[in-house]
C-alpha cells in the first residue's frame, strides 16, 4: 500500500514552530517512501476558529518549501480537505456507529451534566455513570425515537466497553497500553451537528487512506479512543500506524516551549510574524527574524531526530534520504536558539552573494539605504562570514551604507598620535589615485606607504579601519575601502583626521 500521510493543523492561531516540525517529519517520511503528503485543515471547533490562521499555515508551509501533494489549495481526489466542508460525512458516520451499537444518543441537557459535575468530583460520562443518565442505552427505544422525532437536542457518544486492553504499537514509543475502563464516552457529534476532533480525525484518516499518523505527543492519549473508533467502524485492517513526536522543550528549565518563551528570550517560536492586539504583543517569526528557510528546516529536522554520525548540515534531499521514524527520540528536544542561529550562519555562508543581495534589498530599502544589486552583492560578500541573521547585514554593516558619525573614541585615544598627522594627510591626498581601487592594490600601497613613513602596519591599520567604519568591528579594511570607492574613502579619511585631532585636543585640554 502506498504511503499517505497528513499534516492536520487546526486554524486556532499562529502555527507554532513545533507544528512546522510535525509537517516536516510528515513531508520527509512521504518523500522518503515515495508517498503522498496531505494538508488537511481541522476547523470544526468554531469557538477556537481564528480568521487568518489557515492562510498563515499555508504561507508558512510555502515559506519553508513543504508543499503538499494534496490538500486545501493543492488539489487531490480525496477532498474536500477542510473539515468544515465535510459535516455531512461525519454526521453519516456518527449515525452509522450508533447503528453498529458502538455509539449512542445522549439527551442530557448541559445543565444536568453541570449538576453532576458539581455533585461528583471528577465526574466523567462513562460505562459506570451512563446507566444513570439520559441516553439511548437506558431509555426504551420508543422514547428515544420520540425524542429524536421531536428534534430534542442530543449528542452522539462513543460507547466505551469496560475491561479491554487497548494496545498501540507506536513507531517511536513502542508498545503503549490503555485500559478502556479508564476512558470516558467521548462526544463524537455535538448537539449542533458538528463533529468533535476525534470523530472527524478518524473518519478522515480512514477516508483519505492515511497509512501513518505522525503527530505531536499530546495526542497520544486520544489514540486510545481513536483505536476504539476504528474497531467500532470495522476498519482495523486498514488502521494507520501511529508515531507520536517528542515535545519541543523550553531553552532552559522544564516544560514545553511556549509563546511566552519567545517574548521572554527575544527569539521567534513561530515560522512567520503573527500580529498581536498591540505592536508589543506581536509574535516574531523565523522569517522576519532573518532566517533562511533552508536553515530553519535543517534546525527543525534535528530537533528530536538524528540519523547517527556527526553530520549536521543537511540539504532537504539529504534529509529525505536519511530520514526514518526509528531515529526520532522519545525524549523532548530542547529548543536551542543559539544553535538555530549557528545553522543560519552556515547557510548564509553557503548562499551565493547575488542571492543574499536579494534578501538584503528590502532590509536596506527599509532604512533608506542604497539598494542597487551590484553594491548589495559586494556587501553580501564582505559581511557573510560574520553575520547570523539577515538583518545583521544592514544592522552590523551600517557603515557600508551611511557616513560615519560615531567613532570609537576610546580606541582613538589609544591609537592616535598627533605625530601621525602629516603621514595621514599624505595618505588621504594620495590614496584615491590607487589603481585599480581594489583590495590587493590598496593593501600593497598602504603597506609600502607605512614603510616609507617609518610606521608599523599596527600603527596605521586600526586607524584606517576607524576612519572608514568608526568602529573596530567590521570586514577586512581594504575590502571596505574598495567597496566604498576612492571618493568616499578620501572623504572618510578627511573627516576622521579632523575627529582624531579633536579627540586628542579634548584630552590635552
Ligand atoms: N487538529 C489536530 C491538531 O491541531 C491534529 C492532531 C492530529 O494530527 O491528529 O494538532
Amino acid at each position: 500500500m502506498s504511503v499517505r500521510v497528513r499534516f492536520a493543523p487546526s486554524p486556532t492561531g499562529a502555527l507554532h514552530i513545533g507544528g512546522v516540525r510535525t509537517a516536516l517529519y510528515n513531508y520527509l517520511f512521504a518523500r522518503k517512501n515515495d508517498g503522498v503528503f496531505i494538508l488537511r485543515i481541522e476547523d470544526t471547533d468554531q469557538n477556537r476558529f481564528v480568521p487568518g490562521a489557515e492562510a498563515y499555515i499555508v504561507e508558512s508551509l510555502k515559506w519553508v518549501g513543504l508543499i503538499p501533494d494534496e490538500g486545501i489549495d493543492f488539489g487531490g481526489s480525496y477532498g474536500p480537505y477542510r473539515q468544515s466542508e465535510r459535516k455531512a460525512v461525519y454526521r453519516r458516520y456518527a449515525h452509522e456507529l450508533v447503528e453498529r451499537g458502538h455509539a449512542y444518543y445522549a439527551f442530557d441537557p448541559p445543565e444536568a451534566l453541570e449538576a453532576q459535575r458539581q455533585a461528583e468530583e471528577n465526574f466523567t460520562y462513562n460505562y459506570r455513570t451512563r446507566t444513570g443518565l439520559d441516553n439511548s442505552l437506558v431509555l426504551p427505544d420508543s422514547r428515544v425515537q420520540e425524542l429524536l422525532d421531536a428534534g430534542t437536542p442530543c449528542v452522539i457518544r462513543l460507547k466505551v466497553e469496560p475491561g479491554q486492553d487497548i494496545h498501540i504499537h507506536d513507531l517511536i514509543r513502542g508498545d503503549v497500553v490503555f485500559q478502556s475502563s479508564e476512558l470516558d464516552d467521548k462526544v463524537l457529534l455535538k448537539a449542533d451537528g458538528m463533529p468533535t476532533y476525534h470523530l472527524a480525525n478518524v473518519v478522515d484518516d480512514h477516508l483519505m487512506e492515511i497509512t501513518q499518523v505522525i503527530r505531536g505527543e499530546e495526542w497520544l492519549p486520544s489514540t486510545a479512543h481513536h483505536v476504539l473508533l476504528y474497531r467500532g467502524f470495522g476498519w482495523t485492517e486498514t488502521m494507520p500506524q501511529f508515531a507520536h513526536l517528542p515535545l519541543i522543550l523550553k531553552p532552559v528549565g522544564n516544560g514545553k516551549l511556549s509563546k511566552r518563551d519567545g517574548a521572554k528570550f527575544g527569539m521567534p517560536v513561530f515560522p512567520l510574524d503573527w500580529p498581536g492586539e498591540t505592536p508589543e504583543a506581536r509574535s516574531m517569526g523565523f522569517r522576519e527574524a532573518g532566517f533562511l528557510p533552508e536553515a530553519a528546516i535543517n534546525f527543525l529536522a534535528l530537533l528530536g531526530w538524528h540519523p547517527g554520525g556527526d553530520q549536521e548540515i543537511f540539504t532537504i534531499d539529504e534529509l529525505v534520504q536519511a530520514f526514518s521514524l526509528e531515529h526520532i527520540n522519545k525524549g523532548g528536544a530542547r529548543f536551542d536558539y543559539e544553535k538555530a542561529k549557528w545553522f543560519n550562519q552556515r547557510y548564509i555562508q553557503m548562499t551565493p552573494d547575488g542571492v543574499l543581495a536579494g534578501h538584503i534589498h528590502p532590509l536596506a530599502a527599509a532604512r533608506g539605504y542604497r539598494t542597487d544589486l551590484p553594491f548589495l552583492t559586494r556587501v553580501a560578500a564582505l559581511m557573510k562570514d560574520r553575520v547570523h541573521l539577515l538583518p545583521d547585514f544592514v544592522e552590523q554593516g551600517y557603515f557600508l551604507f551611511e557616513p560615519v558619525t560615531q567613532y570609537d573614541d576610546e580606541t582613538i585615544r589609544k591609537k592616535w598620535n598627533p605625530a601621525f598627522h602629516p603621514a595621514f594627510e599624505n595618505l588621504l591626498e594620495n590614496i584615491a589615485q590607487v589603481a585599480p581601487f581594489e583590495a590587493p592594490a590598496l593593501e600593497e600601497y598602504v603597506r609600502h606607504f607605512a614603510q616609507e613613513q617609518g610606521l608599523k602596519p599596527g600603527d596605521i591599520l586600526p586607524l584606517l579601519r576607524l576612519a572608514l567604519a568608526g568602529t573596530m568591528k567590521g570586514p577586512a579594511v581594504f575590502d571596505m575601502a574598495a567597496l566604498l570607492g576612492p571618493a568616499e574613502t578620501n572623504r572618510r579619511l578627511a573627516g576622521a583626521l579632523r575627529h582624531f585631532s579633536q579627540v586628542i585636543a579634548t584630552i590635552a585640554g
